[in-house]
């Protein structure tokens, strides 16, 4: 297939984004095809990217030796191996059963009922596939949504360029709850989940700038630009991921109520799933050709086994980002990662900039944090460390302590203090939610966490407020102008 010649019919800005998701690069394109230009391409398959109905427009050829398929037919290549009772069964932890409910009617129900017939209804309208929840759609109907999805004025590239390794061996271009699908999971074979058509099709929702498989309202890193920009971005070259991030072991010496309710340290049928995860990225040899590696999205880098053990083994990427939270980085870890990558850079989360606040959010001795802090400003002081940021999650029992909290980074001499939102990684029912994290529908901050932003301070260049910068601006309109 690779060595194929190919022929797209259609649409400018369709053609290129069909050809990357069926990985060919061997292709011409033409808008239309006439007759008196068949003789030319009678050796290529030619792909007319139209359903149909409209091909005729695009390509009115009556040779029945040519090699000629539609969108049509292309859409049934990619669902030949679609099971719904499969993709249903892999969906872990639980499915959510409404969400299972809806394909359900929307599909099967449907069609079982108009005529018996014992078969998946594809969806190809817009309006239904935005409807459909991503998990549960064809592949063709994923490639749909994407394919004729509107540009925005997003600019991000973190699909593109990242890939983050969950506990169940998802693989995922975003953090897991900001972005709707994974590229795939991890099963036994060692196939290339990085270059699958689902991940293809995950990553053009980048490419095209449609972002359309990303949950907006949970987003926090993406900038925006002041116009749409209609261009396809050029295709990535890289064909393994450039930033690996490393979130597969929850085991953590802490229990933070925002996170989990009680300790964790993962038990022998966990560590075989994890070895098994492990055992993967280092046949891919991922851990090598990243740019980056980040340990540990999940849990905490100094107490779990297996990022002690990915450590401790010969991974060749340069430079590598440690987000801890702080409480074990002393000497004897730091003798882990010391000489060991070109570039250490090091994200330390705190959530308090006083000991009773840091004892009820973290479980821990405030003291002795601020001795490991100590340590770690040192390591950047002397170069050892060329990255310091610290990261606080705003919430109802801290959000006064956030102008004390960038004091308290500046003492440290960091690069950046970053404050998020707080996330619900379901530790939290809906009602304990809506209290603890201070943001309103809409994207409106509450009055009291809005009055403590406006500190001058919030104005310093290591401040990066970048995941409230909606509700900041929403906030603004609303409570000025009650003010003036
Ligand atoms: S969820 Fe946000 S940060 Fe993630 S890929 Fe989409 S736009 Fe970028
Ligand atoms: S330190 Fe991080 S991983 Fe550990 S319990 Fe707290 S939030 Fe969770």
């Amino acid at each position: 297939m690779m060595n194929e010649k190919i022929l797209l019919v259609g649409d400018a800005r369709i053609c290129p984004q069909v050809a990357y998701v069926m990985d060919w690069q061997n292709y011409a394109m033409v808008e239309r095809l006439s007759a008196d230009d068949v003789s030319k391409y009678a050796d290529h398959k030619i792909v007319i990217c139209a359903f149909k109905r409209k091909s005729k427009k695009l390509a009115s050829i009556k040779d029945k030796t040519l090699n000629i398929i539609s969108l049509d037919d292309l859409c049934c290549e990619l669902d030949k191996d679609y099971s719904f009772k499969a993709q249903a069964a892999a969906i872990e932890p639980k499915v959510p059963w409404k969400k299972l409910a809806q394909r359900v009617i929307l599909s099967r129900g449907i069609i079982w009922l108009v005529n018996g017939v014992r078969q998946h209804l594809t969806f190809r309208r817009q309006f239904w596939l935005k409807k459909l929840p991503p998990k549960f759609m064809k592949p063709s109907e994923l490639l749909l949504r994407v394919l004729y999805a509107a540009p925005t004025n997003i600019a991000c590239d973190r699909l593109e360029r990242n890939c983050l390794v969950d506990e169940a061996g998802n693989l995922w271009g975003c953090c897991t709850n900001m972005v709707r699908l994974p590229f795939g999971r991890i099963g036994n074979g060692g196939e290339d989940l990085y270059n699958s058509r689902q991940a293809r099709i995950v990553k053009l929702s980048s490419l095209n700038r449609s972002y359309c498989l990303c949950d907006m309202r949970r987003c926090f890193y993406a900038q925006y630009t002041d116009q749409v920009n209609q261009e396809l971005k050029p295709w990535p070259s890289n064909r393994s991921p450039l930033a690996l991030e490393v979130a597969m072991d929850p085991s953590c010496n802490l229990k933070c109520p925002s996170c989990r309710r009680k300790f964790h340290t993962v038990n022998e049928t966990e560590q075989n799933k994890l070895g098994a995860i492990t055992a993967y990225l280092q046949q891919q040899g991922w851990l090598d050709q990243a740019e980056s590696v980040t340990l540990a999205g999940m849990g905490e880098v100094f107490y779990s086994r297996n990022y002690r053990d990915l450590l401790a083994t010969d991974c060749k990427t340069k430079t590598v980002y440690l987000l801890s939270n702080g409480t074990l980085f002393n000497q004897a870890n730091w003798n882990l990662v010391k000489n060991k990558f070109d570039e250490i850079n090091v994200e330390i989360s705190v959530d308090a900039a006083t000991p009773a606040t840091y004892q009820k959010l973290r479980g821990w001795d405030f003291n002795q944090l601020l001795k490991n802090l100590t340590f770690i400003s040192e390591l950047k002081a002397t170069g050892k460390i060329k990255y310091l940021q610290f990261i606080f999650v705003v919430q109802k029992d801290n959000y006064r302590e956030l102008a004390d909290f960038v004091r308290l980074s500046k003492r440290f001499k960091v690069d950046r203090v970053q404050f998020l939102r707080l996330n619900n990684w379901g530790a939290f029912t809906r009602r304990e939610y809506r209290q603890k994290s201070l943001l309103l529908k809409n994207k409106y901050l509450t009055r009291e966490l809005y009055t403590v932003l406006q500190d001058p301070i919030f104005n310093d260049p290591i401040v990066d407020l970048t995941a409230f910068a909606p509700y900041l601006t929403n906030s603004a309109k609303r409570y000025d102008k009650r003010h003036k």
